[in-house]
């Protein structure tokens, strides 16, 4: 296989992303869209397809699009009608998905990405409405494929980008932010794993330096982020292969296969698109009106950049802990809610980023299961920077406030971790240790000046680590000045 880099071709990448909806209700029709009832509960005529059944906007899918279109940046049309688009399949007992064609709701945005050694904008082309179809099972019954229709009439946003990026990581990083994006403004939980968040990506090749685009592939079939990149990567060697032997590069729809880490043709059959798509008669036209937008505007959270550069300009922290504490709004969330009880924004990030991480990271759970509270953490953090516990013990309290409820105070003192920074309780173990290391005084003097750390750890260990590092030090190297 050839690789990218220093190659004489250029990869074009424009991604399809569609994002189901947290909505409670279907998108024109008044049912739960509650995950993992049931088969088949939870439908109504309309999601069958019955005749003589008309479909009523959910105003709620109206308001969530706008939301993602004011995040990025886009023109948000006055008026956009609906469109049928025509296809058959058993999942779709309408024989059409609503749609938007070719009056999306948002159109013309961008959204910036952060990479490594640049920033970058890739533009939005669209984002428009639509319905998601029903599932076919083809896994339970050995005679017979199952439909459920749960899923029918789930609402969708399709967001379509521009042929912008140019790497497979510059696609991966495009979709990491849709996620946060939609997570920022609880539109949709950003699962890729689980569906909510699906990528189609077109990928083709050109020669560097010229302008008009290759011919594309569409990539299907990548339930992962690192799915996605990796398909790509795959997609663009390929055609470099084809184009590099003396083939084309033909038109078509690849699936990709993450157990054999290579892409597959799609019958050709299934590609045929005709979708015939014509104004859907049953539902009027979309009108925004400058008052819904602004009550719209209003609403809108504070965006993951500018957070971001807040927590960087106004809080002082570096870019990798503002990058990593912004990451998930409930994090930021969480951070933010510490900050107000205790104005130490570097004290609590680190703590964040390094305990707190760890833990959600070794039990898989986002901030929202994580079990100490703010509260509690606050106090953890306070009695570190008071010099009432060092180090080590803070870390042995942390994990032990992981498993009951109780305050990181209390903790220290039945864990008997509380430092003692009374002098009068480390002078003694202080004389004793100099007592006791008559040699080591001498060498001290002698200028061996980083035998400090020696009685340092003498003294702690005596203290049985209660004893305050800082002070320890202090009255130690007076004493042995003065021994
Ligand atoms: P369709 O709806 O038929 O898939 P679109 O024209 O809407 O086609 O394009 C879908 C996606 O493909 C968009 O994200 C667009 O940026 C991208 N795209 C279009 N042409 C190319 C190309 N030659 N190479 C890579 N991506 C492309
Ligand atoms: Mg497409």
């Amino acid at each position: 296989m050839s690789t990218i880099a220093n190659s004489k071709y250029e990869a074009v990448i424009g991604l399809e992303v569609h994002a189901q909806l947290l909505t409670e209700s279907k998108a024109f029709a008044p049912v739960s869209t509650e995950y993992g009832g049931s088969p088949n509960t939870q439908v109504t005529p309309l999601c069958l397809g019955h005749p003589g059944t008309l479909p009523v906007l959910n105003e709620n899918l109206v308001r969530y699009i706008i939301k993602m279109g004011l995040a990025t940046s886009c023109s948000i049309a006055e008026k956009s009608i609906f469109a049928r688009k025509n296809y058959f399949y058993p999942d779709l007992p309408k024989g059409y998905q609503i749609s938007q064609f070719d009056t999306p709701i948002c159109y013309e945005g961008y959204i910036d990405i952060e990479l490594e050694d640049y920033d970058k904008r890739i533009g939005v082309t669209r984002i428009h409405m639509e319905e998601d179809a029903g599932k076919s099972i083809h896994d339970q019954d050995p005679y017979h494929t199952l439909v459920d229709l749960n899923r029918a009439g789930t609402p969708l946003i399709e967001i379509v980008s521009e042929p912008d990026m140019r790497t497979p990581k510059e696609a991966y990083e495009y979709l990491t932010k849709i996620k946060q994006i939609v997570q920022y403004l609880e539109i949709c939980d950003g699962n890729m794993e689980e569906g909510s968040l699906r990528c189609d990506a077109n990928v083709s090749i050109r020669p560097r330096g010229q302008e008009a685009l290759g011919t594309r592939t569409e990539l299907k079939n990548m339930n992962s982020f690192r799915n996605v990149e990796r398909a790509i990567q795959y997609e663009i060697e390929r055609q470099i292969d084809v184009v590099e032997s003396g083939g084309e590069v033909v038109q078509k729809t690849l699936l990709w296969d993450a157990n054999k880490l290579e892409t597959r043709q799609m019958r050709t059959k299934e590609e045929a698109h005709d979708y015939r798509y014509f104004p859907e008669p049953d539902l009027p036209p979309v009108v925004v009106t400058e008052e819904l937008l602004k009550d719209i505007e209003a609403d809108l959270p504070e965006l993951p950049n500018v957070r971001l550069k807040r927590f960087i300009n106004d809080l002082g922290l570096n870019e990798e802990d503002a990058i990593n504490l912004t990451e998930s709004r409930y994090l930021a969330d969480y951070y933010e809610a510490a900050l107000d009880k205790l104005d130490e924004p570097k004290a609590v990030a680190n703590i964040i980023l390094t305990e707190v991480l760890r833990v959600l990271n070794e039990q898989s759970i986002t901030i929202k299961e994580f079990p100490v509270t703010v509260d509690r953490l606050v106090g953890l953090i306070s009695l570190k920077l008071e010099d009432k516990v060092n180090s080590s013990a803070m870390q042995e309290i942390f994990n032990k406030m992981l498993d009951n409820e109780k305050s990181a105070e209390k903790l220290a003192e039945e864990m008997n971790l509380l430092q003692v920074s009374d002098a009068g309780f480390v002078e003694p173990i202080i004389d004793e240790v100099i007592a006791d290391n008559p040699d080591e005084v001498e060498k001290y003097k002698g200028g061996k000046k980083a035998l400090v750390g020696f009685f340092i750890g003498q003294v702690m260990k005596k203290s049985q680590g209660k004893a305050n590092p800082k002070q320890v030090r202090e009255l130690l190297v007076q004493k042995l000045e003065e021994a």
